[in-house]
């Protein structure tokens, strides 16, 4: 005798009946059987299913104060666009980006202040004689690359990162097997147990990179990292002598979509972690809300240097601040874009991840 309760089997959503006998539910589709308190555990967490969403304040909120900007010139590259700012007593030449010719186009005017910027810490000498050591014994390189004066052309560049900080909530839900195999004399059997696997929690982002110009590529600069934030001060005009910032052209409301990639991203594999002890596991649903999120503003240091041969751009650059380098050369007909930093980093650099974990495995055989 069985009644008949109002619950679909997670298996395979056919209808559930009571099976007195074992006390459990059962599916006669696909004979699985289910304890009714699972059951009604994973009905709760359907329920209750949440989508994505993100909480982002507008707008960096920093302003420039009185005459502040008034010292700071912007150029302009007519051939890449790029639009540098250099002060006053820093006269730009040639764009950093493309190597042609930039024009004084103005003074500074409708763009944020920064929040913080890295000074360099690596000065031109350094980037000079790093890039030569680079260069060093590799014969296949045309003469260009390694010309004195094209070594001379590397240029110092702040490039604009807007820095994500937020709260995340992320519940996220898994189907997982155990699978277990014996034999006896007549049968191999298989055994395989599914489960439903339920994460939720809390984390915290702090200052997840995303870089604002469209100039330096975003794999570029990812490649770059990590910068160490801990050596980053309040902005101020001053350390722009003798440098150039890249005007950015990428506003925070546009990067806040990258932000929330590599922050779901982020949470995703932290969460997946902490699922083991299964032979399978699949994401069934997730769900990653941030809230009180803000946006900061700031610039952190690249020593750039392009050049063009047999038609191509190469592009050479250096953490500023550690020395990491990223760079393509030719050097023969196979090896080009040669990236020599890996876009691994699942857990951002600069980006510290706390995390608090409930946990809760509702078992179904
Ligand atoms: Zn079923
Ligand atoms: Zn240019």
């Amino acid at each position: 005798m069985s009644e008949v309760l109002e619950f679909k089997c997670p298996n395979c959503g056919g209808a559930l009946q009571f099976d007195s006998d074992v006390q459990e539910l059962k599916c006669e589709f696909c004979d699985s059987e289910l304890s009714v308190d699972a059951v009604k555990d994973y009905n709760e967490l359907l329920n209750n299913q949440k989508e994505d969403s993100t909480e982002w304040e507008e707008e960096p909120k920093t302003q420039w104060a009185g005459d502040e900007a008034d010292s700071l010139d912007v150029y302009l590259c007519n051939s890449c666009g790029g639009e540098i700012i250099a002060d006053a007593n820093t006269s730009a030449t040639s764009c950093p980006f493309c190597g042609n010719p930039v024009i004084l186009s103005g003074r500074l005017s409708g763009c944020f202040k920064p929040d913080y910027v890295i000074p360099f810490k690596l000065d031109k000498n350094a980037a000079k004689s790093r890039l030569f050591e680079h260069f060093k014994g590799k014969r296949l390189l045309p003469k260009v690359f390694k010309s004195q004066a094209k070594i001379d052309e590397i240029k110092g560049v702040y490039v604009p990162f807007w820095l994500f900080n937020t709260g995340v909530e992320a519940d996220i839900r898994y189907r997982a097997t155990r699978v277990r195999h014996w034999m006896d004399r007549n049968y191999n059997y298989t055994e395989t147990q599914y489960y439903s696997v339920f994460r939720a929690g809390k984390v915290a982002f702090e200052r997840v990179p995303v870089d604002g110009s469209s100039k330096m590529p975003n794999d570029l600069m990812e490649s770059l990292e990590p910068y160490d934030f801990s050596e980053a001060v309040d902005f101020n005009t001053a350390y722009l002598a003798g440098y150039f910032a890249d005007k950015y052209d990428i506003d925070a409301e546009n990067s806040k979509s990258r932000a929330n990639q590599r922050i779901k991203q982020s949470t995703e594999d932290a969460f997946r972690n902490t699922v083991i002890g299964f032979t399978s596991v699949r994401t069934e649903h997730s769900s990653i809300r941030n809230f009180n999120g803000n946006v900061k503003y700031a610039l952190y240091p690249v020593w750039v240097l392009n050049t063009t041969w047999n038609g191509q751009k190469y592009t050479f650059a250096m953490n500023g601040q550690t020395g990491k380098f990223v760079g393509n050369l030719p050097m023969d007909k196979a090896a080009f874009w040669k990236w020599f930093g890996l876009i691994t980093s699942a857990v951002t650099a600069g980006a510290f991840l706390l995390l608090f974990l409930i946990g809760r495995a509702g078992g179904f055989l």
